[in-house]
């Protein structure tokens, strides 16, 4: 630190160099940070939009294909109902065509295939209840119930027809009970309707498989149904009625058509190996050896009532052929519901891709805002405050600090070397600190006696303020350059270093003394008490006259000086004038003899007011 600086403090004016501990304002460097926060926050509310739209529409996905796979699963159960009631055709018409007999086999049959059928309306009536967000198409009520008092009808009409003996059963009578089961399906074809144009309204997509199983149905129908209408002569083995001849032939026509229009949708969901399969079998079993078989007894129905089989071997043989039709049926059925349940699967999945992607998305934006701030915009505010600290505080004694503050924890490369680089530059302005706190010194030091230079001492009077007062003593050794004569001019040198080593011992910390020339001594007093002044002058007299300089080896020297004292006003303006009443006054202690102490008389150091 500088002496003369030491020896007169003063309040820190505003951008004072001791500020530049305080830390700087940050707004500019905030408002970057905002503006991240703001593009990050406006980025994640895009992206939750967007997720949110994705999320809804893959939702919306899951949600349609769960409902579709309800909706065909529940249509399944209208078709597999009548494919039930159906298959109940082929017992009762064997029991039609044989003795009566509670326990036939026959009889045993028909009442397995019966139970299915209940079982199977039953299953329509009152479905399992409905999963939890979806909706359900539940039949009317009637038209169940409509299915179930024809069935009952049927059935009555089969088991009285069937409880008589076989010469009692009239063929006209048996024909009319094989197709009162005919319209047991027929009664449910509303349903079925009802079913495909709900599905159809609901989804597209459901239209093609739902009419598809319907035809497929109706094949298994209407195989069933050609035989059941020739049922009739061959039970009573009578010639072939015109009316069952009409009649079958318009089944076979409807059965080719019907294979004709069902027939591309095996490969309605791309390949499926079963399903082309069971398309093979009923080509070849039903439209081969099935329609063959009719078509054989229809001939022989022609000529004579002399078949070549009787209704039981008529039914198994037949019921075998339309076995691959039930499967093709059924098989399609699978698919078509394996399709939905994976297109369920499908929906499911790319729901929970568009989640995932979301929350990673936002994971991300908070990760990269949470990184920015701490590992970018925290250190690059500290480095600034740093770098901003080191400008302010260029010059002052007390900084650059010697130490460098602690850097960031989580630190990018790129921001090492920033603070490497400031820990450069702090340390080079540190040592050109230290440079230019010696040359300062030198400046203002006498480098003799190391008090200050007369220059020094101009300094710190003209930080004096005008209307404050001061005291000035100028002091000057006597006969001096007897001494350089006499003793050398080295004697002379540590002359002067003993007499300032002793002043500087006798000076109060405010005085600043200072070695003004050659062999003269000033000693500046911030007060301008009359009487103080001189009393100091006069101590210092006394000391520099009383106690003699030591030279080198044993030689003592007593030496003499004169003070003259002036009290005056402070600040530059002023200088000259205390200046040259201490002079005057000195010069006064000269002529009188010297080693005395004179004050400047009538007030003439001090500026006129
Ligand atoms: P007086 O009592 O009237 O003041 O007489 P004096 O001899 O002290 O004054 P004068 O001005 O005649 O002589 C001053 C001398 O001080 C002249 C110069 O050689 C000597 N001097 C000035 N600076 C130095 C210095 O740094 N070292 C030495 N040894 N002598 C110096
Ligand atoms: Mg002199
Ligand atoms: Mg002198």
């Amino acid at each position: 630190m500088v002496l003369w600086q030491r020896a007169r403090r003063r309040k820190p004016a505003t951008g004072d160099p001791t500020n530049a501990g305080a830390p700087p304002p940050a707004g500019r460097g905030r408002s970057l940070q905002r503006k991240l926060a703001v593009a990050t926050a406006v980025g994640g509310l895009c992206t939750v939009v967007l997720a949110a739209l994705v999320i809804a529409g893959s939702y919306g996905d899951f949600a349609a294909a769960r409902q579709n796979l309800y909706d065909i699963s529940a249509y399944r159960e209208v078709l597999d109902a009548a494919n039930a009631l159906s298959a109940e055709r082929g017992p009762a018409n064997s029991v039609l065509g044989e003795p009566p007999s509670p326990r036939s086999t026959a009889r045993e049959r028909l009442q397995v295939f019966r139970a299915r059928s209940d079982a199977a309306l039953a299953r329509l009536s009152a479905p399992p209840p409905v999963p939890f967000g979806l909706h359900s198409h539940q039949l009317p009520p009637l038209m169940i119930e409509r299915v179930r008092e024809r069935l009952a009808r049927a059935r009555t009409e089969i088991d009285e027809l069937a409880g008589r003996p076989r010469q009692q059963r009239d063929m006209d009578e048996i024909r009319h009970a094989i197709e009162s089961m005919f319209e047991v399906v027929d009664a449910l074809q509303p349903a079925i309707a009802w079913q495909v144009r709900k599905l159809s309204a609901c989804d597209d997509g459901l239209a093609a498989p739902a009419l598809t199983g319907k035809m497929l149905g109706d094949l298994r129908e209407y195989g069933g149904r050609m035989a059941s209408q020739i049922m009739a002569p061959v039970a009573a083995r009578q010639p072939m009625p015109v009316q069952s001849l009409v009649d079958a032939t318009r089944s076979r026509g409807r059965l080719l058509e019907l294979w004709q229009l069902a027939g591309p949708a095996y490969n309605m969901f791309g390949a499926a190996p079963a399903l082309e399969q069971a398309y093979a079998d009923a080509g070849h079993q039903f439209f081969g050896q099935g329609v063959a078989m009719i078509d054989s007894l229809v001939a022989q129905g022609r000529v004579s009532g002399n078949y070549s089989m009787t209704p039981t071997e008529l039914t198994n043989r037949y019921v075998r052929t339309l076995e691959p039709l039930e499967r093709l049926r059924r098989v399609f059925l699978d698919e078509v519901v394996a399709h939905f349940t994976a297109t369920r699967a499908q929906a499911l999945r790319e729901l929970a891709a568009a989640c995932g992607t979301s929350a990673l998305i936002l994971a991300v934006l908070g990760y990269m805002l949470v990184f920015a701030q701490r590992s970018v915009f925290l250190p690059l505010l500290r480095a600034r405050a740093e770098v901003i600290g080191l400008a302010e505080a260029r010059g002052h004694p007390h900084y650059p600090a010697p130490t460098s503050p602690a850097k960031p924890a989580t630190q990018a490369a790129e921001m090492r070397r920033l603070f490497d680089a400031i820990d450069i530059l702090r340390r080079k302005l540190r040592e050109r600190a230290t440079l230019t706190e010696q040359l300062e010194h030198q400046a203002h030091t006498d480098s003799l006696t190391g008090l200050l230079n007369r220059r020094a001492l101009e300094l710190v009077a003209a930080q004096y303020a005008a209307h404050e007062s001061a005291s000035l003593v100028l002091i000057d050794v006597d006969c001096f350059k007897q001494i350089n004569d006499r003793h050398g001019h080295a004697a002379g040198d540590q002359v002067l270093r003993g007499i300032a080593a002793m002043m500087r011992a006798l000076v109060p910390p405010e005085g600043v003394l200072a070695r003004f020339g050659g062999e003269e001594f000033a000693l500046l007093l911030p007060h301008g008490r009359p009487g103080a002044a001189a009393a100091l002058a006069e101590t210092l007299r006394a000391a520099v006259a009383s106690r003699p300089v030591y030279l080198s080896g044993s030689t003592q020297l007593g030496v003499t000086a004169s003070f003259g004292v002036a009290i005056g006003h402070g600040g530059p303006h002023h200088w000259q004038r205390l200046f040259g009443a201490a002079d005057a006054a000195m010069y006064r202690a000269k002529a009188e003899g010297r080693n005395c102490v004179r004050e400047a008389q009538n007030q003439e150091g001090m500026a006129a007011s």
